[in-house]
């Protein structure tokens, strides 16, 4: 289980919920419950709330974690804690009830979702209830309970700022190291997946046995474009590639990597000659169809493709066979497909 998530903590709160219920109900009944109206009281809480936790409970194990209906009864849950928890508070003492810490949850709750923000404004309502609590209730503690009152508001202020901002600071830590893992599997100059994330994805296709068809692709003289046209044009025609790579194959059908230099790899999620076949005409159809532009000139480019279907058995040296392949392209004589099958 992956306890750095926040569904694993959404399912923390519920248990603690369910215990939190257990513990106010034995409160309430050994200590607070004298009159009919008392038993009223805690039978209309009692189900009120067992009616939410167990929606919540159904909704939390239920519905995809992706959904509005998760992510609406998770916040909204916030919203019902507090409403439970101040009635609870209201009818066990007030501000002497022995169920006052539960707030310091609550408010870390609402933290999760609007950080400081969610945190200080939690605190606040929970304050205010507290002070109106105090108000409705016969004084009497006289000055102890108002230094009582304000302490307890000061804590429950500390605990939603310090709350919002260990939570904050730890989302911004989350989306940097997300943003530094993407850039570490990105190509600088065409924005394509780069070697690592084909090295990764290769070794995860050829782990769950996924069948795939491997292409390398090589651009035909290209150290004649960069020695006749400079360097820059040649990294806007590997840019320009790259981008008709990836809008000639959809992600559905396949995913394009620079593997290196003038060279890019393909790993289609088919097997099948005729669909794959296909999608590198329509490619090298575009291709042929562009004219690039430089110092008043314009050239074509043409490429060489090895294509690997894997073979019944599995191998390890898929793009030896794939590299073998584009090495015979070149020699047939460039702007072709070979097409091959890898076996051990
Ligand atoms: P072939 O048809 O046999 O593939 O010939 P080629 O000229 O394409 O192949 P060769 O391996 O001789 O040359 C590849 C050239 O690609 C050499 C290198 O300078 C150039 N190159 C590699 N990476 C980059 C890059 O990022 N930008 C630019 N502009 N050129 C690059
Ligand atoms: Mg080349
Ligand atoms: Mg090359």
């Amino acid at each position: 289980m992956n306890f750095k998530n926040d569904h694993f903590l959404e399912r923390i709160f519920s248990l603690l919920r369910w215990f939190f219920l257990v513990v106010a109900g034995i409160v309430y009944v050994f200590y607070y419950l004298q009159t009919k109206e008392d038993t009223w009281r805690f039978a209309l809480l009692l189900g009120f709330g067992l009616l939410y936790m167990g929606t919540a409970e159904w909704v939390l194990l239920r519905a995809p974690r992706r959904s509005p209906r998760y992510s609406a009864m998770t916040k909204l849950a916030v919203g019902a804690d507090m409403a439970a928890y101040i009635a609870l508070i209201a009818f066990t003492g007030g501000t002497s009830s022995p169920l006052l810490p539960i707030a310091y949850l609550i408010i870390l709750h609402a933290s999760i979702y609007w950080n400081v923000r969610g945190g200080i404004l939690t605190a606040l309502i929970m304050n205010a209830a507290c002070f109106a609590i105090t108000q409705l209730q016969p004084a009497d503690g006289g000055p102890d309970r108002l230094l009582y009152l304000a302490l307890n508001s000061c804590f429950f202020l500390l605990v939603g700022l310090l709350g919002g901002l260990i939570v904050a600071r730890e989302r911004r830590y989350r989306n940097e190291k997300r943003f530094y893992q993407e850039l570490a599997k990105r190509d600088y100059l065409t924005g394509l997946h780069n070697h690592r994330a084909f090295q990764e994805n290769l070794q995860t296709q050829l782990r769950l046995q996924k069948p795939f068809t491997l292409v390398m692709a090589d651009i035909d003289h290209f150290k004649k474009i960069n020695d006749q046209y400079g360097h820059i044009t040649g990294d806007l025609v590997l840019k320009q590639v790259g981008h008709l790579l990836e809008a000639c194959i959809p992600d559905k059908q396949g995913t394009v990597y620079r593997y290196g230099g003038e060279e890019f790899a393909i790993i289609l999620h088919t097997q099948q000659e005729d669909a794959a076949n296909r999608l590198l005409e329509n490619f090298r159809n575009a291709l042929s169809q562009i004219s690039f532009e430089s110092i008043g000139a314009s050239f074509g480019v043409t490429m060489s493709f090895g294509a690997v279907i894997r073979s019944e058995e599995w191998t390890d040296d898929v793009v030896k066979a794939a590299d073998l392949l584009l090495y015979s392209a070149k020699k047939q004589g460039r702007n072709c497909i070979v097409w091959g099958v890898a076996n051990r």
